[in-house]
């Protein structure tokens, strides 16, 4: 069996670092303001695992002391009045962040909803307006797990600047604006995609490989340059031979680790980053809207 090399960035560690750094900022700054920050989940529908990443967020605020006003819709809710809902939220002052719970049933027009969500209390950072002022390079609400991944680079002190970056993915989600944050950093970047012709060629050039494709263990060992900082952002179920379900990224694990120099396990990678940058953005947001 050949030896793993690779170093662990594990998200989970520095996501409880990062919830003791917020729960210690809010009980300083909550006397002052008078009130905890808030976040308001939307949820629509029955789906479970939804159900679950609702959960998680909520029980995250809890621990760090942001209040929640999530609200739960029965399926046959309609676009005006989610529509309705989201302008109360927008104008509640005790609400700081504001998101939707993607997928929504059929008939909602999620873009339509995120794009009345006020800018300021756009908690996953995607209204145009915050994608804008990323590629302007302007402060704004960052989205959430293309900010983890940057997160994480920075906590272990991976070096950016001058690096062959290949991002493998191009949704409005993660890709595109982890390329953008990438290209911010000084990083030389690809894009890769469905459409991209030599995949494992242009992953070979890379120094930091990020996969956020949504395919179990596309990205392998021959794929990777030795001592590559590898990112899998991919979550994906799947079930083995003996009929068991787990999780696997978009990356396979066992054989890159022998050959990267960092790598992110999933679960315990970018996916409890994605939930602290979310509570980051409540808070940052909370500082903003009260100090004006
Ligand atoms: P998406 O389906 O919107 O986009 C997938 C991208 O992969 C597309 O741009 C597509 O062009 C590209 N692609 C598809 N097949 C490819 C191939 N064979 N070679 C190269 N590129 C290919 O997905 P998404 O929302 O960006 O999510 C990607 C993955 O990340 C999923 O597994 C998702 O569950 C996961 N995800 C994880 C988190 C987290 O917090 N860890 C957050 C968001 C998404």
């Amino acid at each position: 069996m050949e030896t793993k090399t690779a170093k662990i960035l594990d998200g989970k560690a520095l996501a409880s670092k990062i919830y003791q750094e917020l729960s210690h900022r809010i009980s300083e700054l909550q006397p002052k303001i008078g009130r905890p920050p808030g976040l308001a989940v939307i949820m629509v529908g029955d789906n479970p695992a939804s159900a679950v990443y609702v959960r998680n967020k909520e029980k995250a605020c809890a621990k760090v002391g942001i209040a929640s006003f999530g609200k739960h819709f029965p399926t046959q809710t309609t676009q005006t009045e989610l529509e309705a809902v989201i302008q109360s939220l927008n104008e509640d002052e005790r609400v700081d962040g504001i998101l939707v719970q993607l997928p929504l049933p059929n008939h909602l027009d999620s873009v339509g909803l995120l794009h009345q969500i006020h800018p300021n209390k756009d908690a996953d950072g995607l209204h145009p307006v915050n994608l804008g002022r990323l590629v302007r390079g302007e402060m704004g609400l960052r989205s959430c797990t293309p900010g983890g991944v940057m997160r994480l680079l920075q906590e272990y002190e991976i070096s950016l600047r001058g690096k062959q970056a290949v991002v493998v993915g191009r949704s409005i989600l993660v890709g595109k604006p982890l390329a953008l944050m990438l290209l911010e950093a000084d990083a030389t970047v690809t894009v890769a995609h469905s459409q991209t012709k030599n995949l494992a060629a242009i992953a070979h050039d890379a120094d930091i490989l990020i996969a956020a494709v949504g395919r179990p263990e596309l990205i392998t060992a021959q794929m990777i340059k030795p001592g590559a900082v590898v990112v899998d952002v991919g979550i994906n179920r799947i079930t083995d031979s003996s009929g068991n379900s787990r999780l696997v990224g978009d990356v396979h694990f066992d054989s890159v680790s022998t050959v990267a120099s960092y790598i992110t396990p999933v679960p315990g990678g970018v996916g409890p980053m994605t939930v602290a940058m979310l509570l980051q953005n409540t808070v940052t947001s909370y500082v903003q809207r009260t100090s004006n």
